[in-house]
């Protein structure tokens, strides 16, 4: 592919401890640098060792100003929230959560069959003007994800477009692209990127030669992209499965303080005064929200 992007740089995940003590390997944490503009967090679960205990998850806490985007591979969450929306999401599902204003919702994990479970939650920012919007979901079945085959690739669509296969998940600011891609070994694989666009790939099973100059990497590693047109990867002995994603930056200044990501410091401060308040969920007869 002519300019296909090359890689920047390659980590490893790192272990951390979050809500009521679940362990996850997170790649990307919300930082006030905001170095992968329009995407703050990325988060790898996988409760899969008896020896860790009986399975914690999120109770009740509050989001502002991002949008939460929870895929599942094996076993499910249960969700609850503060408008009385709930409901279980599965293997291969997906929910794109916009907190925009503000949201209080609680996710409780659960093993499936196998006893495993096994998911990602990306953050994606908004940008100010959508900061205090109405809370939104898009919670999409695994049926409803479309699946492209073709020379050795399979990749479902959650976002953005292939082959005239477009992903369920629409109308979000950062017109992003969510593809989870298996390919075979021995196989290719291009995708074309808009130049000016954030791209990283989560690798999380098998190896491959990834971006313009064939860089090997192997699972688990983020990967993070120089700018340029198109995403490229190569298979040869082993299978390769990522997760890629990309995304228009905001650029615009960013104040990340746990669960919220806003513009300034002042409207961290006047989140935590709302949640002391009782004020701090998104509610119409408040002008300080917005549809
Ligand atoms: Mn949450």
């Amino acid at each position: 592919m002519k300019n296909s992007r090359t890689i920047k740089n390659i980590i490893e995940p790192q272990m951390v401890i979050e809500g009521a003590g679940v362990l996850l390997r997170r790649s990307i944490a919300p930082q006030a640098s905001n170095f992968h503009d329009p995407f703050l967090l990325f988060d790898h679960f996988a409760f899969n060792n008896p020896a860790e205990g009986p399975i914690s998850g999120f109770p009740m806490h509050p989001h502002r100003g991002i949008e939460t985007v929870t895929y599942m591979l094996e076993g499910s969450v249960n969700h609850r929230d503060s408008l009385s929306n709930s409901g279980l999401i599965g293997p291969g599902d997906v929910q794109w959560m916009t907190a925009g204003g503000g949201i209080m919702h609680e996710e409780l994990p659960r093993r499936g069959p196998s006893g495993n479970i096994y998911g990602f939650q990306l953050w994606v920012n908004l940008p100010s003007s959508r900061k205090w919007s109405r809370p939104r979901y898009q919670e999409i079945r695994a049926a409803d994800i479309p699946v492209l085959k073709q020379d050795g690739a399979t990749v479902r669509v959650v976002a953005g477009e292939i082959n005239g296969m477009r992903g369920p998940v629409t109308e979000i600011a950062a017109e992003p692209i969510y593809l989870d891609l298996r390919l075979a070994p021995d196989s290719r694989f291009a995708y074309p990127i808009p130049s000016g666009h954030t791209l990283i790939a989560y690798v999380f099973e098998g190896n491959g030669l990834l971006g313009a100059d064939e860089t090997p990497v192997h699972a688990t590693s983020m990967v993070f992209f120089d700018d340029g047109e198109g995403f490229q990867a190569k298979t040869i002995d082993s299978p390769l499965r990522l997760m890629l994603i990309a995304g228009a930056p905001f650029k615009e200044p960013i104040a990340p303080y746990g669960p919220f990501v806003m513009n300034t410091g002042e409207e961290i401060q006047e989140a935590l005064n709302d949640l002391r308040t009782g004020k701090f969920v998104w509610n119409e007869k408040d002008p300080r929200f917005k549809e």
